[in-house]
């Protein structure tokens, strides 16, 4: 192994002195200098530049504050303490990982590896930051992270010589919460790292949280023995359902000062589709608009009230639904949509099709029939159309 000191020796013996005052961490691949102050960097930089660039190895060149800092960025547990198992409203949608993470928080490593996953704005995060504050609070060592921060700070002591470190930290937890995993897909280093830390981790029987907005199976491009890690523990989906997003309306009014009426809750109810992001969302906005009443009465008839309810479920537009597309989220809408005009509203195909803006009634009927195959087929998706049906139902004031 070259010996990076010797190298300079020989090369300039009177620098070598200096070089000794810095604190030099070498390996096979790689030296790393960690100078006091970052005016010597600047220094050891050029000089490198103009003599030490044929040494053979990659050299980093880190003030001592650079590296503090960085050492720092690891140690921190990315916890936000607003997030908490009091303010998070629990229904029928999320009791179940609710209760999953409460346990987990009390007595980490009881269900190991955890995988939850459902759609965005559903509390997901919420629940990751609940965990760990709860386990900090009882003694527990917790660390969170976005999917996209681990796989940053990888790369980062990667190229500062300080994976052992990076290691070392994250497997040295009790729990490790880790978000929005579909963001590691295609990125094979970082897949290989989070398996050791995982690896390591569980053979101690430590907490391993992963969350997704997809079931593990969809997420595309994951090695196969991280997939088999995500898949080898408890996997829960969270959703949200009609009543428990009514008490989550309560409870967010409640807490903007505004009056928890049937006339807000309904305004309210009525105006967000399934995602606790959006309903605060639009509760900050009410807090300054107030209900605007053309908007809350403009009732046009059951069909394109339904329409709306509809798109706003999926989160797209009402004139979304009718438009000529070939997006499959808009096209599972329009089908879902006109699958209710029918069930619900007892329209003829020919009807459906004419208000979808179709030309006969075939494309009613196949959008129909796709539906009631996915409903028999697709477990989740049953579930979801009986939801919306249910909302949609209520909404339209139809029994
Ligand atoms: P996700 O990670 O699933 O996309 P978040 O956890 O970021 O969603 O939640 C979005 C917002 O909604 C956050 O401000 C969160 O506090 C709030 N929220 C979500 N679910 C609930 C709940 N059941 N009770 C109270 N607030 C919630
Ligand atoms: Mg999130």
């Amino acid at each position: 192994m070259r010996n990076f000191l010797l190298f300079v020796e020989n090369r300039d013996r009177f620098a070598v002195g200096l070089f000794r005052q810095f604190k030099i961490e070498e390996t096979p691949s790689r030296v790393l200098i960690i100078t006091p102050t970052l005016e010597q960097k600047r220094w050891v930089l050029e000089y490198i530049k103009a003599r030490l660039y044929d040494y053979g190895k990659e050299i980093l060149v880190k003030s001592w504050e650079e590296d503090k800092r960085q050492e720092e960025e690891l140690t921190k547990d990315g916890l936000l303490s607003s997030f908490s198992f009091d303010n998070f409203v629990v229904g029928k949608s999320n009791q179940l990982v609710y209760k999953v993470c409460l346990e987990v928080s009390k007595n980490p490593g009881v269900y190991s590896p955890l995988f939850i996953y459902g759609g965005v704005g559903l509390g997901k995060t919420h629940l990751l930051h609940a965990v760990g504050n709860r386990a900090k609070s009882l003694g527990y060592k917790a660390i969170y992270r976005q999917a996209v921060e681990f796989s940053e700070e990888m790369i980062k002591s990667l190229k500062n010589g300080k994976i052992e470190d990076f290691r070392k930290t994250y497997s040295n937890v009790d729990i490790l919460l880790l978000d929005d995993v579909q963001f590691l897909s295609g990125k094979d280093r970082t897949q290989v790292e989070l398996f050791r830390v995982f690896e390591a981790l569980q053979s101690k029987e430590k907490q391993i949280v992963f969350v997704s907005d997809r079931h593990p199976r969809d997420i595309r491009d994951v090695s196969e023995r991280l997939l088999s890690r995500f898949v080898s523990g408890l996997i829960l989906e969270i959703g949200l359902d009609a009543e428990t997003k009514l008490s989550i309306i309560r409870h967010k009014l409640l807490l903007f000062g505004l009056p928890t009426d049937k006339r807000h809750i309904d305004y309210v109810m009525e105006n967000t589709g399934y995602s606790v992001r959006e309903i605060e969302g639009f509760i900050k906005t009410l807090k300054f608009t107030g209900i605007r009443e053309e908007a809350s009465t403009k009732s046009p008839c059951k069909e394109e009230n339904l329409i709306r309810h509809v798109a706003k479920y999926f989160n797209l537009r009402p004139e979304d639904l009718k438009r000529e597309t070939k997006e499959r989220k808009v096209l599972r809408a329009r089908q879902t949509a006109m699958y209710l005009c029918r069930t619900l509203l007892h329209m003829s195909y020919s009807e459906i099709a004419r208000l979808f803006g179709k030309p006969d009634h075939t494309s009613a009927l196949y959008s129909i029939k796709k539906v009631e195959e996915k409903k028999q087929q697709d477990r989740k998706f049953a579930y979801m159309l009986e939801m919306l049906e249910k909302s949609v139902k209520k909404h339209l004031g139809l029994n």
